[in-house]
Order: C-alpha cells, then sequence, then structure tokens
C-alpha cells in the first residue's frame, strides 16, 4: 500500500503549524514546531518568501491532505464524492475525511495519532457493528458502532492512547465508552466543529482551475 514516507515533523514545519501527526510528542516541548518554527529545507529560514496564488492553494490543500494521511489519488477521489453529493462541497469534503474508519478510530482514542489509528485498523484490531473492517479508508455512517477488538483493547499502546484522548475529551459528534473501548460515529461532524484554519475553499478553487 502506498504511504507518504515524507517525517511528520518536516510536514508540519513546512506548512506552519502542528497538524498533530505523531501523537503524544505533539503535545510537549519535543514538537518540532515548538523548536524550529519555519520551513524546513536550505532555504528554510528566508523570511519575506511570498507565496504565489497557486502556492496558497496548494498549500491549503496540501494541509488538510497531511493531516488526514491521505495521498493525492484518494484525496482526489474523495473530492469527486464529496461534489458529487448534496450541499457544500467544502463541508462534504471535510466530513468524508472525518468518516474515514481510521480517522474515526483516532478520534474515539484507538491510537495516539492518525497513523497509528490506521496500523490498529490494517492489524485487524477494529469492529464495525461487530463486523472486523481493516480497511482504513472505510466510510463509518452515522450510527454506527466502533470497537475495539479485545486483543487491541489488551494492548498497551491502545490503553494508553484511550486514556490520553479522555483526558482531553471527544468531539462532540462521537461518543465513546472508554472503559469497553467502543464508540458510535453518532452524526457526521458540522463545520463549525472542525478546525477553522483549514481552507477548504482554496481546495476547490484549486480542483476547479
Ligand atoms: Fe507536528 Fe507533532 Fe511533530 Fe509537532 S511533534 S511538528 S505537531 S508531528
Amino acid at each position: 500500500m502506498a504511504r507518504n514516507l515524507d517525517p511528520k515533523c518536516r510536514q508540519c514545519r513546512r506548512e506552519g503549524e502542528k497538524l498533530f501527526l505523531k501523537g503524544e510528542k505533539c503535545y510537549t516541548d519535543k514538537c518540532a514546531i515548538e523548536r524550529r518554527e519555519y520551513a524546513p529545507g536550505q532555504h528554510g529560514q528566508k523570511s519575506g518568501a511570498r507565496l504565489s496564488d497557486y502556492g496558497v492553494h496548494l498549500r491549503a490543500k496540501q494541509k488538510i491532505r497531511r493531516i488526514y494521511g491521505v495521498l493525492e489519488g484518494q484525496f482526489r477521489r474523495t473530492f469527486a464524492e464529496a461534489e458529487r453529493r448534496k450541499g457544500q462541497t467544502g463541508e462534504n469534503l471535510l466530513q468524508l475525511l472525518e468518516a474515514r474508519l481510521d480517522s474515526v478510530a483516532y478520534r474515539m482514542g484507538f491510537g495516539a495519532s492518525r497513523t497509528e489509528a490506521r496500523q490498529v485498523v490494517r492489524h485487524n484490531g477494529v469492529l464495525v457493528n461487530g463486523k472486523r473492517v481493516n480497511i482504513p479508508s472505510y466510510t463509518v455512517r452515522p450510527g454506527d458502532e466502533v470497537a475495539l477488538t479485545d486483543k487491541a483493547k489488551a494492548q498497551l499502546r491502545t490503553k494508553a492512547a484511550l486514556a490520553a484522548a479522555e483526558s482531553r475529551g471527544f468531539p462532540e459528534w462521537i461518543s465513546v465508552d472508554v472503559k469497553e473501548a467502543k464508540g458510535v460515529f453518532k452524526a457526521m461532524p458540522q463545520r463549525s466543529e472542525l478546525s477553522p484554519t483549514l481552507n477548504e475553499g482554496l481546495v476547490i478553487e484549486l480542483y476547479s482551475k
């Protein structure tokens, strides 16, 4: 399976903000953005470099893609599905990304990061409505129950991730029973519940150029 092998902290430094790709490290002062808040590479510290119009659109798209850990082809397909659905394409896009099984598993605290949650999914650690699903891009539907298998529940890393997620609080669109390591994807998130720093409008403009 194709994966983005760019170092995670480098991806955050490229976008100039924390994308929370590495789990608990992101919440400590070991975070690379806390230490070096400039773009990576030889010219990263040059100040005043202005982005072209295309560059601004590209960065907005790359940021969303990187946060959700989706490669370009899959992102395009998700965008096409968002366009096909009723409602606003931008909001549909973010909802579809949030409804991916790896993303739902991450939001429920089954992994410290989306990457870790995806690994739990791929290693058969997650059940959807009682059935094993090991496809990270699987679209979870409102009302679906997502749970860890008994084996995954017993792992120290999933216990630690669940405890950390509980201490930070779960988002409104899911409910989680931490003790049972299961939760319900209650509804698609509203746009207002998602990060205001995401600019899906620029993604629509980019793809319609
Ligand atoms: Fe990004 Fe986390 Fe690395 Fe900080 S620690 S730069 S938030 S991946």
